[in-house]
């Protein structure tokens, strides 16, 4: 394992950092307009910039240049996430297709499949939703009743996903259903592709808590898909689906600790202006800086270890435990310090509104806490199973 940055990762940090200033629109420096990702008129500035990003040659960085990525390394893609998150430019409006379809298109699609739709989700050609949780299947993922029958060379869907993120403005979705009702549940789900167009499709809003349009209930009532957008093997989506997952537990948004560490000193910046910057506080906020080099030396760790071929395993969970706490951490300091000026029109306050609200919900998806602490204890640390 190599943790060190050499010479030329090092330059290729400092010219992704200069195309970014150079580029990057002065209203998103900061993550002052952080994280309007799903309100309508943000789509199209979203979808240039992305756009920009990709023609740059910043995007799809460790994918294979045949599948329309740079053909680049993880480390290099680790640099230009960190760099993205030091400037709070943008999240990608297509973060479920960049971050979970493209890697599992890649990792078990078809030479056809990954030709055709990994360049699309990098050109924000296609937009990406998960359809994985259902109103009784979130956390026990195994019990989703969405259900797909073959009907020739075709297959029928119904069924109803929840918490659909993006399904609003999404083209398609990776639809985890149940293709065999002899099958043990972990046995007889399988992954689709559904274009959201396809008649039968209803998306149906819900607001966040922080006030923006950001997932959805989806209803499929009689939904036709070809073979062809199976992904992986009929029957073994539940292996296909915890790979999925492992992505979005351990690598999506490898920006996070970045960004995270400019909300901190954004914070001391402010205390130390209002005249607030306390011991007590001081201390907390050393605290939370030293979790995020912790957090920072386990991403290196994680890529290192993925670089020289090793898979994303259950240890993806600590990833997800550590970024999505320290966060909230982040979020509470925020609400004390701001106090009765948390709901003022400032734009610290608006930022640290939208930190607070949106951390809520980072230690439900991709698996709550609770999950990932069962997965630790029982699977990385081989304790015994508990009591379900
Ligand atoms: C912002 C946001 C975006 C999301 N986006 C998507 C998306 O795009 N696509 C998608 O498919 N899903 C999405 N989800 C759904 C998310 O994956 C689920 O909410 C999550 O898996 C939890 O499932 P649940 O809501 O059904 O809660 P439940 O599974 O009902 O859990 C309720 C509580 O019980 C606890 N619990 C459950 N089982 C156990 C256990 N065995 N041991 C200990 N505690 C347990 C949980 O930790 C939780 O606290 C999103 C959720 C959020 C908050």
């Amino acid at each position: 394992m190599d943790i060190s940055f050499s010479d030329k990762q090092k330059a290729y940090r400092a010219e992704v950092r200069n195309w970014l200033l150079a580029n990057l629109p002065a209203s998103w420096v900061q993550g002052a307009q952080w994280p309007r990702l799903s309100e309508d008129d943000d789509q199209a500035f979203l979808i240039d910039w992305e756009r920009q990003l990709y023609a740059a040659g910043y995007s799809g960085v460790a994918w294979p240049e045949a599948y329309g990525g740079q053909g680049r390394s993880l480390i290099d893609d680790l640099i230009v996430n960190e760099e993205i998150g030091r400037l709070g430019a943008p999240e990608s409006i297509n973060t479920i297709g960049r971050e979970l379809v493209a890697p599992i298109i890649l990792s078990v699609g078809s030479e056809e499949q990954k030709r055709h739709y990994t360049p699309r989700i990098l050109n924000i050609d296609d937009v990406w939703c998960q359809g994985f949780s259902e109103p009784n299947a979130g956390s026990d993922l195994a019990s989703i009743k969405t259900r797909a029958v073959r009907a020739g060379d075709r297959w029928i869907i119904n069924g109803q996903k929840i918490w659909t993120s993006y399904a609003h403005f999404a083209t398609h979705c990776i639809l985890l259903a149940r293709t065999n009702l002899e099958a043990s549940p972990y046995r007889g789900m399988s992954l689709f592709v559904v274009r959201m167009d396809s008649p039968g499709v209803d998306v149906r809003p819900i607001r966040h808590m922080n006030g923006l349009r950001h997932f959805n209930e989806v209803f499929f009532t009689d939904v036709e898909v070809s073979s062809e957008m199976l992904i992986g093997p009929l029957d073994g989506g539940w292996k296909v689906a915890v790979e999925v997952l492992g992505f979005e537990r351990a690598t999506t948004r490898l920006y996070r600790q970045a960004r995270f560490l400019e909300e901190l000193k954004a914070l001391t910046e402010h205390a130390q202006a209002i005249g607030r910057l306390s011991d007590g506080l001081k201390s907390e906020l050393g605290e939370i800086a030293s979790e995020l080099m912790i957090l920072r030396y386990h991403n290196l760790r994680f890529t290192s270890r993925i670089s020289g071929g090793a898979k994303i395993g259950d240890e993806a969970s600590f990833l997800k435990l550590l970024w999505s706490h320290i966060h909230q951490k982040i979020a509470r300091v925020g609400l004390e310090l701001l106090g009765a000026d948390f709901d003022d029109d400032s734009p610290i306050a608006e930022r640290f509104r939208r930190i607070y609200f949106t951390s809520r919900g980072e230690t439900v998806y991709a698996g709550s806490s609770q999950i990932q602490r069962n997965i630790i204890a029982e699977r990385v640390l081989g304790l015994p199973r508990g009591g379900r």
